[in-house]
């Protein structure tokens, strides 16, 4: 870091801000962690400098046997982790490890029955705006009203009146498990693919925390920096059958030279993962998140749903009557940091949002547990009803931002890093 320090002050100080910010308050995005030294240490690596395209062993570059085998380790870590036949460890994004499945499995213009993006979906699962909106058909399917929960008949009836080349689940903002086999039975009943974007909660599975989708689905997408701890990036994991197919969507036909000191820090994650202390953490991610969101019920915010099954939980602020928007800037004011979420059924623009979405997996990281939970839901209930303009307000989130300040100190992370 002294290097960069002399070389490039301006960025230096960026990132020791953000090591502060990160540091200093308290991360509830529920796409966020905390990579561990190591992995910082691979994505730092030499690593970078290497031109890869291709495969480990089938490379159109020399030079390439150190980064073969850091490939070979995350192919075969992935594999063994998650029981997969193949693994493509190469997609640069979540979004691109989709593109690619969606270019391996069907065709421009095929219809791809898909979570709504209200209800819970990602972009890349249909959005006019994404990719797979404009070159796909999308048909949506939503949460049954009352349960807020999937409308397992909804999806199967749309599946028979559209007929669906790809079904697509996994979401960015559900909070409860998933009935892969209920999605295999359709998929299986109208001939269509099962795509899991499993991007959120791969680490859970990692972990054994949720059920596997990998024995249901044709593919099944992630991605590493989520719950799963590793790099920014993607991966995909398929069938034998399929591998050719997801290969060659993912190189040539979407993406140039692979990232090697991303693909060597996801081979250190997937290591990570497959550790016993990890294990313990994917279940207090949790049990986490269940004392959150009960403490947020406690505190008059109802949780989507009921509650979670998973990291994250989506929370409805319309009893305490601020919007998701004004709770997220009023949260940020106290080092909160969180995210606005329209909730199913909002009846809110999404850049206002009726709701908010908070996830365990950093705080978890930290080494808080269920007690830490309770007094976070507390803080969050502080700083969303404190009316920044009035001046009891601008006191009340002066006082939250405190509290959070004490309560990261005890739980420091990166302790160890020395930058
Ligand atoms: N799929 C789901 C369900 C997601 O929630 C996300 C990101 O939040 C992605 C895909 C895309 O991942 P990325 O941001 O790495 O492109």
């Amino acid at each position: 870091f002294g290097a960069l320090e002399r070389e490039d002050p301006e960025i230096a100080e960026v990132i020791l801000g953000e090591l502060e910010r990160q540091r200093g308050g308290l991360q509830l995005i529920a796409s966020e962690n905390f990579t561990s030294p190591a992995v910082l240490a691979a994505l730092g690596s030499t690593l970078t400098n290497k031109y890869a395209e291709g495969y480990p062993g089938r490379r159109y570059y020399g030079g390439c046997a150190q980064v073969d085998r850091a490939e070979e380790l995350a192919i075969d870590r992935a594999k063994t982790l998650f029981d997969a036949e193949h693994a493509n460890v190469q997609p640069h994004s979540g979004s691109a490890a989709n593109m690619a499945a969606y270019a391996a499995l069907i065709q421009p213009g095929d219809t791809v029955l898909a979570m709504d993006l209200p209800h819970g979906g990602h972009l890349t699962h249909g959005s006019r705006v994404n990719f797979s909106g404009k070159w796909y058909h999308p048909v949506g399917y939503a949460v049954r009203r009352e349960t807020e929960l999937i409308d397992y008949d909804e999806v199967r009836d749309l599946a028979l009146a559209h007929r669906p080349k790809l079904i697509v689940c996994g979401a960015t903002a559900y909070p409860r498990l998933i009935d892969f086999k209920a999605f295999r039975d359709i998929a299986d009943e109208v001939g269509a693919y099962l795509m899991v974007d499993a991007a959120h909660f791969i680490g859970l599975v990692a972990g054994r925390a949720v059920p596997s989708p990998v024995a249901h689905a044709d593919v099944v997408c992630c991605t590493t920096h989520k719950v799963l701890r590793g790099p920014r990036g993607g991966m995909i994991l398929c069938r034998e059958e399929l591998a050719a197919r997801i290969d060659k969507a993912v190189f040539p036909f979407s993406q140039g030279g692979p990232m090697m000191h991303t693909i060597a820090a996801k081979a250190v994650a997937l290591h990570e993962a497959a550790l016993p202390e990890y294990r313990s953490y994917a279940n207090q991610v949790v049990k986490n998140s269940q004392a959150l969101a009960a403490g947020l019920a406690v505190e008059g915010m109802r949780p989507v749903s009921g509650g979670t099954d998973t990291h994250l939980a989506l929370v409805d602020l319309r009893d305490v009557g601020v919007s998701g928007r004004d709770a997220e800037a009023r949260c940020d004011q106290a080092r909160i940091t969180l995210n606005k979420n329209a909730i199913p059924f909002d009846p809110e623009k999404p850049m206002t949002a009726s709701g908010i979405r908070v996830g365990t997996a950093s705080v978890t990281t930290q080494g808080m547990r269920e007690g830490e939970m309770r007094r976070i839901a507390g803080l969050i209930a502080a700083a969303v009803r404190a009316e920044p303009s009035s001046p009891g307000g601008a006191a009340a989130l002066r006082e939250v931002a405190g509290e959070v300040s004490d309560l990261v100190r005890d739980f420091p992370a990166y302790a160890q890093v020395g930058v």
